[in-house]
């Protein structure tokens, strides 16, 4: 694999028109918590938009049931760093899951709706690009996971 300089927002724009019908029939605001420019890290494109694309549908599967259903998408500059975030605002994740959510298998949703991959190979997505990849709730409701890479510039 080759890494190279990715923009972040746009990796987030592929994955947003991926789900554009069904964000807009359950009717998803997206609030986008990003700066006015270009944010570039690290990472292997396809790779990045596979891993939003995971993160994102698991937060719609998680508002099927929230009345005012929200998705916090954020991406923050930090030295050498770039933090991703995917906040939504479901049920959140049970306190017991939370250190299992990665494990290979490991699914909360009904027979035939979930293989319990997605975060797995999500994780080992994020590692092999010199990353990590965390779960927490947040204090309001809802769970939300942190993409954290190195930063790069646009010239790699
Ligand atoms: P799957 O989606 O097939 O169940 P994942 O690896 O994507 O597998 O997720 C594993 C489990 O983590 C889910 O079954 C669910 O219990 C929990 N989970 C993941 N994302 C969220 C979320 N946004 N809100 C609540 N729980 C979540
Ligand atoms: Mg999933």
């Amino acid at each position: 694999d080759t890494l190279t300089a990715v923009s972040v927002p746009a990796c987030f724009d592929y994955a947003l028109r991926l789900y554009q019908a069904r964000l807009s029939s359950a009717g998803v605001e997206i609030v986008r918590h990003w700066p006015a420019q270009e944010t570039w890290v690290r990472a292997d494109l396809v790779r990045l938009e596979q891993v939003l694309v995971n993160l994102i549908g698991n937060a719609l599967q998680a508002m099927a049931e929230t009345p005012s259903p929200r998705l916090v998408l954020g991406i923050e500059p930090r030295g050498s760093e770039v933090h991703i975030t995917v906040a939504d605002n479901g049920p959140g994740i049970a306190d017991e899951h939370l250190n299992r959510v990665f494990e290979p298998f490991f699914t909360t949703k009904s027979t035939g709706s979930g293989l319990g991959l997605g975060l797995s190979i999500s994780s080992r997505i994020i590692d092999d690009m010199g990353g990590r990849l965390e779960a927490s709730n947040q204090a309001g409701g809802g769970a939300r996971f942190l993409i954290t890479l190195p930063t790069s510039g646009d010239s790699v």
